[in-house]
């Protein structure tokens, strides 16, 4: 039997998971360990146990899907992706990834093909931030980037725990269980939408992706001084509003004088306080994400904008403190799996461009225990995180056939 994808089923089961949702379609809301988040889960748990696979669910709900090979003390052999969505998203971030790779599976069974190391699904918990201000939760606490003890301090708004989160949504277990041992995986492989334009502009339908871009996170806080917008006369101010505007494009020009296309820099969030028209603003909080494919890049840009801060504040008297969040550093695709990839993507004679992830996955924190890749398939205008984020059913179908193929290739 040839290898070949049910596109058909695979469309429709994107579809059944996008109505498990918080929000009017074609919108997708599915914050995890919500109800819709549950409800998803058992949905997937099904489709997996009805395709033979036994399911596993590690403490922070992380879900291993596990067809065995002939020899299953080997290492495993693993792809996955989440299905959590943020307020008012598509149905293909994640779920790509996850019903593809159950497809993939399933493709290979009705092939008749026999793996030798196992073949794992895995589903990962809270790629996005949404509850706990931390994204993909789930695979940093498996590559032992999050320690238990930092996940249980971790509150969602209403100030719940992880801990109490995941207990009443049924997850057991402690959090130290949820590291995997490095060497628990031969290989590791995730599809997903581009979540930008350059496949669909090149016309190519897949892409193998080489690194993983990685963010800095901080928290800026300007201090300057209030006061009645007509009492105060202007050689007086200490706006901290003017000075986070020159912070601002200073982020802009850190970023862009790297002699990098790959360096980017974003202030996403500006919170003016007192708020008032007529009131001059004291205290501005900005956030700020900067992101390479080089570490020491994306540090260069960070200690640029820290001067930056020095010299506006030095020049504005006000003050600017930067607390950092967080500092991933990227990732390098694995040689080997690439290769494979670009085997499979040979094999059927289709094109295929190699590239980076611009945003970052599961697999960025994967790739501290595992060799990693990632295949890419183009979305409608590059739009992702949105309602309006479509891949077409060809594009999805061809990806998980080079999926498959590769999974195939790593555990034969
Ligand atoms: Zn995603």
């Amino acid at each position: 039997m040839p290898l070949a994808i049910d596109s058909n089923r695979l469309s429709r089961e994107i579809d059944e998971l996008a109505a498990i949702s918080d929000a009017e379609p074609p919108a997708v809301t599915r914050i995890v360990f919500t109800p819709p988040d549950l409800k998803a889960r058992a949905w997937l748990r099904a489709r997996c146990e009805e395709a033979g696979l036994s399911v596993r669910v590690d403490p922070i709900g992380n879900t291993f899907a596990r067809w065995n090979g002939s020899e299953p003390d080997a290492p495993v052999v693993g792809t996955g992706s989440h299905i959590d969505a943020i307020p008012n998203a598509g149905k293909y971030d994640g779920v790509v990834g996850v019903l593809g790779g159950l497809e993939a599976i399933r493709a290979l069974q009705r092939q008749g093909f026999r793996p030798r190391n196992s073949i794992e699904l895995l589903v990962l918990t809270s790629e996005e931030p949404t509850r706990f201000g931390i994204g993909c939760i789930g695979s940093r606490m498996l590559s032992g980037g999050l320690s238990a003890d930092a996940a249980r301090k971790l509150k969602d708004a209403d100030g719940a725990s992880v801990d109490e989160v995941r207990g009443r949504a049924g997850m057991s277990g402690e959090l130290e269980q949820v590291r995997l041992a490095r060497g628990y995986y031969k290989a590791w492989v995730e599809l997903h939408i581009e979540q930008g334009p350059l496949l669909e502009r090149d016309r190519v339908s897949l892409g193998i992706v080489t690194r993983i871009a990685a963010p800095a996170s901080a928290r800026i806080t300007i201090e300057g001084a209030g006061g009645h917008a007509g009492g105060v006369v202007m050689p007086d101010r200490r706006d901290a509003l003017c000075a986070a505007s020159e912070l601002i494009l200073a982020v802009e020009s850190a970023a862009r004088t790297t002699g990098s296309i790959d360096s980017v820099a974003t202030v996403g969030m500006c919170d003016v306080f007192p708020g008032a028209v007529n009131s001059i603003p004291s205290r501005v909080r900005l956030s700020l994400d900067v992101r390479d494919t080089d570490l020491a890049r994306r540090d260069g840009v960070m200690q640029a904008i820290e001067r930056a801060a020095k010299e506006i504040a030095a020049k504005r008297n006000v003050s600017i403190t930067t607390e950092l969040l967080n500092a991933d550093a990227p990732a390098e695709c694995d040689a080997a799996v690439v290769e494979a990839l670009a085997r499979a993507v040979e094999k059927h004679r289709f094109a295929a461009h190699r590239m980076i992830s611009r945003a970052y996955h599961d697999s960025l924190f994967i790739s501290r225990i595992a060799p990693v890749a990632m295949l890419f398939i183009p979305c409608r205008n590059g739009y992702s995180h949105r309602p309006d984020e479509y891949a077409s059913p060809d594009d999805i179908a061809r990806g998980t056939l080079v999926l498959a193929e590769t999974l195939a290739s790593l555990s034969a």
